[in-house]
């Protein structure tokens, strides 16, 4: 065990979902042309007012209700004053001392198994800015502003996290609730969902928090591990040759995987917080509340609970196919055609579904066996139409396009042969023709037994079933 105790607090951006801008009625598509959807609004030109959007209001009260979060009666908009080119307003409207959302938590599941809280200290509601592209001009910086006045939830943990495992499990965590609730498309590449990462390191046994340095620039939950980790051993070295570590700004550069110094505290704005006389404070009653409670859907901690005590499913299992919403949708259609099924059904879609999606390079939503493919090939196993090995050979040719289940097993002739009296004659056949290995068993060779197996089921081609051709040789060899 290290010396060293690592601590981390994330700062998750998330970008709700919604169809227009939070303080105005501009476009928020991805990937128009640029300084197409920026209207004056969000230009900050002089003489207009910012209107909130109801619809980001509802989407962080959708969050603060699944995070079981203190949800303010009375939150306030603030201006959050910064000069920057891509920030036309020379200011961001945000939330500073009374954000919409309060304290809540979510768990994860750590590496060793075990369920772990981690506490949300807070969630605002904001809108992004524009972004400056420098790479696309020699000398010049180009500036695109429709992104400015996007709306954004920005979720601030606790520093309750130890490990960049944790770290990760956790915004995979909040990535999965806020796609469950529909309120962001979590598409990492796009800046949908952005991870700022909060590090500290401090010897084990203290109690106070160290320094932190906050790394930004992260793009995957892969670099989120890599610059965690990367930045811990950076921090560890630094102490442990007699330095000090300074709170500042970092930037993690994916080519070289490290992270590198962007702006210490002492460069840090001072950003002149103050209430927006333009914009009234939002009022959240008990009744909104208890709407939009009642509107959320299963959310994944509910799921994974029901899957384990309901369906029967390893913790495991539950856990992985709960993680991403699109997979539960999959499985829950699949197991409406078979509802006793769902163990072998999970096995199915955790492995040959998911080696074949990975294999392919597609999602989930664009797998080429439906779940009523997937549920009828189970359907075939558990009815004893299909070996597990015949049944592999049936979910490829599906995969392939050649039909459903049933199609393929009637134009390949795969049914399994279970017809006891079919299985009887093949074993008669192979008993009369080997009579010295029925000698060697008879002796008390056990072991020619998986040889008379084995010549069975060359016989019937891999159809006969395994189980019965062992229970008929037994049989048969002994009481000949
Ligand atoms: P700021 O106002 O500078 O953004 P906050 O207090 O809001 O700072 O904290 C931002 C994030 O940093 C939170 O997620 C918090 O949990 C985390 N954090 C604060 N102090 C530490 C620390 N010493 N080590 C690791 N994370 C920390
Ligand atoms: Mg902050």
């Amino acid at each position: 065990m290290s010396a060293w105790e690592t601590v981390i607090g994330l700062e998750i951006h998330a970008q709700l979902a919604t169809k227009s801008k939070i303080f105005s009625g501009a476009s928020t598509a991805f990937g128009a042309e640029p300084n197409t959807q920026a209207c004056a609004v969000d230009l900050g030109l002089p003489g207009v007012l910012p209107v909130l959007n109801r619809a980001a209001v509802e989407m962080a009260l959708r969050f603060g209700v699944a995070i079981d979060a203190e949800v303010a009666p009375r939150s306030v908009f603030a201006r959050k004053n910064y000069f920057y080119p891509d920030l036309p307003k020379g200011y961001q409207i945000s939330q500073y001392e009374l954000p919409i959302v309060g304290r809540g938590h979510v768990f994860i599941t750590t590496a060793d198994g075990n369920r772990k809280e981690i506490g949300i200290t807070r969630a605002h509601l904001e809108e992004d800015a524009g972004k400056s592209i420098h790479d696309q001009f020699p000398e010049q910086t180009a500036i695109d502003l429709n992104r400015a006045g996007t709306p954004l939830l920005e979720i601030v943990s606790e520093p309750d996290m130890r490990s960049a495992d944790e770290a990760v499990a956790y915004a995979r965590q909040i990535h999965s609730l806020v796609r469950y609730l529909e309120i962001c498309d979590g598409n990492m590449q796009e800046g949908s969902f952005r991870c700022d990462a909060n590090v500290s390191i401090r010897r084990r046994g203290e109690t106070r928090l160290g320094t932190r340095t906050e790394l930004k620039n992260i793009n995957s939950f892969r670099f989120l591990e890599r610059a965690i980790n990367f930045e811990i051993e950076r921090q560890i070295d630094v102490l442990e040759a007699g330095g000090e570590i300074v709170q500042e700004t970092r930037l993690y550069d994916a080519d070289r995987d490290e992270t590198r110094s962007m702006r210490s505290k002492e460069e840090a704005n001072d950003y002149r917080y103050f209430p927006d006389p333009d914009l009234l404070p939002v009022a959240v009653t008990a009744d909104d509340l208890a709407r939009v409670r009642a509107a959320l859907p299963e959310l994944p901690e509910a799921k994974r609970q029901r899957y384990i005590d309901q369906l029967g499913l390893s913790e495991y299992n539950a856990d992985v196919l709960t993680a991403n919403r699109d997979t539960a949708v999959y499985f829950e259609a699949a197991l409406d055609a078979v509802p006793g099924e769902a163990t072998q059904l999970a096995n199915w879609v955790l492995g040959d579904l998911a080696g074949a999606l990975n294999r392919d390079g597609l999602e989930i939503v664009a797998a080429p066996v439906a779940p009523a493919a997937l549920a009828q090939l189970v359907a075939r196993i558990a009815d004893g139409t299909l070996s597990g090995k015949l049944a592999k050979e049936v979910f490829e040719a599906c995969w392939q396009g050649e039909g459903v289940p049933d199609d393929i097993i009637a134009a390949r002739g795969l049914q399994q042969i279970t017809d006891s009296g079919a299985i009887e004659a093949l074993i008669d056949d192979v008993i009369a023709v080997n009579p010295a290995q029925v000698e060697q068993f008879r002796a008390g060779k056990d072991k020619v037994l998986g040889f008379f197996v084995g010549q069975v089921m060359k016989q019937s081609q891999g159809k006969a079933n395994p189980a019965q051709v062992n229970e008929i040789l037994r049989r048969k060899l002994k009481s000949g």
